[in-house]
């Protein structure tokens, strides 16, 4: 079995939190009520039918109460019933009490109502206590006109019969279908879930089904089916009936019902319809008797009539499978508006199912879904902002605050002799370069297969998260100090592993920051972060790529850097840096060619801080945009000073050093080209240094600024050559002019012959690709003299001079003495 993912997880956790809420909240009845409001749309919304032609209505109406008063005399009724008579009904159905004598006519209404096709009514238990049917009529032809209503005092169901001792009490409209369809009392047999009409079986309605959630089911009912919002039958008033003016064949072999349909008598009922289509939703009494009615002739002429609905098992996996649906779509559409409206067609596809249903006789429960559907969202848009409060988007990992609470929690489980809690703070070397030169969405790319990698080659235990833009954090509480010393050396090296980009092999390596819980010290969990960071830069200052276990004093050395930091940013306005400059020297020759400017910081505690201290804090905080701009506008405007002062030094050339934020930088080009036009300095005399690093990655766009820099007519030079990571394929694409060998290879010169090939070989590559060499940190005549007899074109080195401030430099220029050279 495969595990679920994540988004299955919550998905099914959603629908089942969903499901279990809506089924509470049937169960204290809360949904009924909005059930009952859908179910009764969806009837209303069902086409209109027919009048039935097997019955007519004769309502008592308005405008017969003001001709004949009310009530009717007994007389009057006798009349009616006689008229109707005449045309041979079926069954004549009487929906008027008639228990006292109303004089004058009260034997004609005894002989009457003697008639064995008339259904007398009784009424049971209403609010004006028991109205008994008239005496004479025989039992078997009274029906009780009892009502059951629904929780909102509508009437949806149909109450057909009632056990008793003695045999049981018929409805009226049960008595009425019997006697039309010729079923003899006896026909009827009540059985535990079923009515027996015949050989027609009737289910009866138990008190969950459908939208009901508890309603009282006593007796035999079934849900009333109205059949339209008119009259479900032909209707006449009394006065037609006794004016003789309707067709006989309305009344011939047909069922008769009299009752009062005037509104002023109060017989009415709230029901899904409004007899009169108006706002009030009610029928009189004798039209709902005649639905109930109609719904009973259906029934026993095997037309389609009952409801069904669905057994309580698979309303269970109705809801659930809704609340899946909406869960599903919850997870996965990401744009709020898209899920809204899914969620809409969600819910109409549900409303129409619905309608069909009630179209079909089938009554599914819509309320149930339509809450679950919404429970279902709402738990999975909860869990997704939960998810991304706590967790980094790009990655997937959890983001510093969550992890600042795990580590509270691992410091409040931390036994006092188990294991320590750990953190180990890491941090991605050099990708700010690979942001700046490559573009932010590579640099996310990288930042997401470190991320990927770093899950990969963690334990199972520890806890990974992203503290920061290009920083990680692994929190470690099941390993003794020396485990996660090896633990660290792993990831160092499962980590170094080049990443591939697009085709692009990049360096990717970790400086990790350690910081170890220490027993029966209370620590804070933003302290021990903080501890780990800090060891972090250590590492980072030690050369990267190497973890640092933090120890007391790194604090107030993080705090110096912080210190280091802050006294950077004034030190432009202050003026505090200042350049000098190292003569580079012909080495055929032995004449100065030109300097290289190497920028120098005088701050007024610290002294002279050299480069290596400042530089990389200049480059963290951006500062290096700034200083490098000054740097470049400083050395040119000397540059254009000496050459003005002395002619014959008009071929001296000033490097200026690129840092690689610089290299990244927009609008290098125009800063470069402005500075140049206001120095007015020959251009083709400034060399820039670039070092292999910076044109690593996208090598395409270094070549491009770099024609652009050659467009300016510059010169370029290749800093610290044979220490980055090998360009050398791509060394004859780069329009170089200079190549310089890094110190290291001269310092070993003397000590080694495999240093002196490898000059050889550089030299060789110089040449061939048509560069000048340049010789970098000479510091001894031998030296020079293995240089020069390789053919090196160009030596810098203590051996000629240090970096000289400027006043230093132009003496040397006035002094026009070859260097070293004898
Ligand atoms: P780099 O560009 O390789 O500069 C040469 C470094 O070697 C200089 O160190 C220089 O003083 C030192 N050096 C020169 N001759 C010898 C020698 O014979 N023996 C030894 N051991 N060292 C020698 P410095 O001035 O401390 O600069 C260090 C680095 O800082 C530079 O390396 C360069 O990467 C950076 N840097 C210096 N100035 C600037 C600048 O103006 N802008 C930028 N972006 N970076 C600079
Ligand atoms: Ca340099
Ligand atoms: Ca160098």
């Amino acid at each position: 079995m495969t595990p679920l993912n994540t988004g299955s997880k919550i998905v099914l956790l959603a629908s089942l939190v969903a499901s279990t809420l809506v089924i509470g909240l049937k169960a204290l009845n809360l949904l009924e009520p909005a059930e009952l409001f859908l179910f009764d749309h969806l009837v209303r919304s069902r086409p209109s039918e027919d009048p039935d032609p097997r019955m007519t209505i004769v309502g008592i109406t308005e405008s017969d109460i003001r001709q004949h008063g009310w009530p009717l005399s007994d007389q009057m009724l006798a009349q009616v019933i006689d008229q109707i008579q005449r045309h041979q009904p079926q069954v004549v159905g009487l929906d008027l009490y008639r228990s006292t004598p109303r004089p004058p006519g009260s034997d004609d209404l005894i002989t009457a109502l003697a008639a064995p096709n008339l259904i007398a009514i009784m009424n049971v238990g209403s609010s004006q206590g028991q109205v008994p049917a008239p005496p004479t009529v025989e039992p078997n032809r009274v029906g009780f006109n009892d009502f059951p209503t629904d929780s909102d005092g509508v009437i949806r169901r149909n109450l057909m019969f009632v056990r008793s001792p003695d045999g049981g009490y018929f409805s009226f409209a049960l008595r009425v279908v019997m006697a039309y369809a010729g079923y003899p009392p006896n026909a009827l047999r009540a059985e535990a879930n079923h009515l027996y009409l015949g050989d027609r079986a009737i289910p009866v309605l138990s008190a969950q089904d459908g939208g009901y959630q508890n309603v009282d089911s006593s007796g035999y009912q079934i849900l009333l089916r109205y059949h339209t919002a008119q009259m479900p039958a032909r209707h006449l008033s009394i006065s037609e009936v006794l004016s003789g003016q309707f067709d006989p064949e309305w009344m011939t072999g047909n069922i008769v019902l009299i009752g009062t349909t005037a509104a002023s008598l109060k017989d009415r009922f709230y029901t899904p319809f409004s007899f009169n289509q108006n706002e009030e939703l009610t029928m009189p009494g004798v039209v709902i008797h005649s639905q109930m009615i109609r719904q009973l002739l259906d029934i026993v002429s095997d037309k389609p009539a009952l409801y069904r609905v669905l057994p309580p098992w698979s309303e269970v996996l109705w809801l659930w499978g809704w609340c899946l649906a909406a869960g599903t779509m919850a997870w996965t559409i990401k744009h709020p508006n898209l899920l809204l409206i899914s969620g809409g067609v969600l819910i109409g596809g549900l409303l129409s199912v619905g309608w069909l249903g009630v179209n079909g006789l089938v009554w599914i429960p819509l309320a149930e879904p339509i809450t679950g559907i919404i429970t279902a969202m709402a738990v999975v848009l909860a869990y997704k902002l939960l998810y991304r409060t706590t967790h980094d988007s790009l990655t997937g990992l959890p983001n510093r605050e969550a992890f600042i609470g795990t580590i509270q929690q691992a410091l409040y489980c931390r036994h006092p002799i188990g294991p320590p809690v750990i953190v180990a703070f890491m941090g991605v070397d050099r990708f700010k370069v690979i942001n700046e030169s490559l573009g932010h969405q590579m640099g996310d790319e990288v930042l997401q297969m470190m991320a990927q990698r770093l899950v990969q080659h963690s334990p199972p235990q520890a806890q990974v998260a992203r503290v920061g833009g290009d920083e990680f954090a692994l929190l470690l509480t099941h390993m003794s100090s020396a485990e996660a010393g090896n633990l660290m050396d792993h990831l160092q090296y499962a980590l170094s592993e080049p990443l591939i980009l697009h085709g692009q092999k990049l360096p990717s390596t970790l400086s990790i920051g350690v910081a170890i819980s220490q027993p029966g010290l209370e620590h804070k969990p933003a302290d021990l972060l903080r501890d780990a960071h800090t060891a972090m830069y250590r590492a980072k200052a030690l050369g990267k790529s190497r973890f640092e276990v933090f120890a007391a004093g790194m604090l107030t050395e993080a705090v110096n850097r912080l210190q280091l930091e802050s006294d950077l940013i004034n030190a432009l306005d202050n003026q505090e840096f200042l350049l000098y400059y190292q003569p580079i020297i012909n080495l055929k020759t032995g004449e100065l060619a030109g300097f290289e400017s190497l920028v120098r910081w005088h701050q007024k505690e610290r002294g002279f801080v050299l480069p290596s201290a400042f530089i990389p804090a200049a480059e963290e905080t951006g500062l290096i945009m700034a200083l490098g701009q000054w740097i470049f506008r400083e050395a040119c405007q000397q540059l254009r000073e000496w050459h003005d002062q002395f002619p014959h030094y008009r071929h001296l050339t000033m490097s200026i050093n690129l840092s690689n934020r610089q290299f990244g930088q927009a609008d290098l080009i125009n800063q470069i080209q402005a500075a140049l036009k206001e120095t007015q300095v020959n251009s083709h005399c400034i060399r820039l240094e670039i070092t292999e690093s910076m044109v690593m990655g996208d090598v395409d766009a270094a070549i491009d600024l770099m024609l652009k820099l050659k467009s300016l007519n510059l010169k370029l030079a290749i800093d610290d050559f044979g220490t980055g990571y090998s360009s050398l394929s791509y060394l004859h694409r780069f329009p170089m002019d200079t190549l310089k060998v890094d110190q290291s290879f001269v310092g070993r010169l003397e000590k080694s012959d495999e240093d002196r090939a490898i000059i050889h070989t550089i030299l060789t590559l110089g040449q061939q690709l048509g560069m000048d060499v340049v010789a970098e940190g000479v510091e001894t005549e031998t030296q020079m003299a293995m240089l020069r007899q390789e053919g090196c074109d160009y030596g810098q080195g203590y051996f000629f001079a240090k970096p000289l401030p400027a006043s230093d430099a132009l003496a040397l220029l006035q002094q026009q003495q070859p260097l070293g050279l004898t």
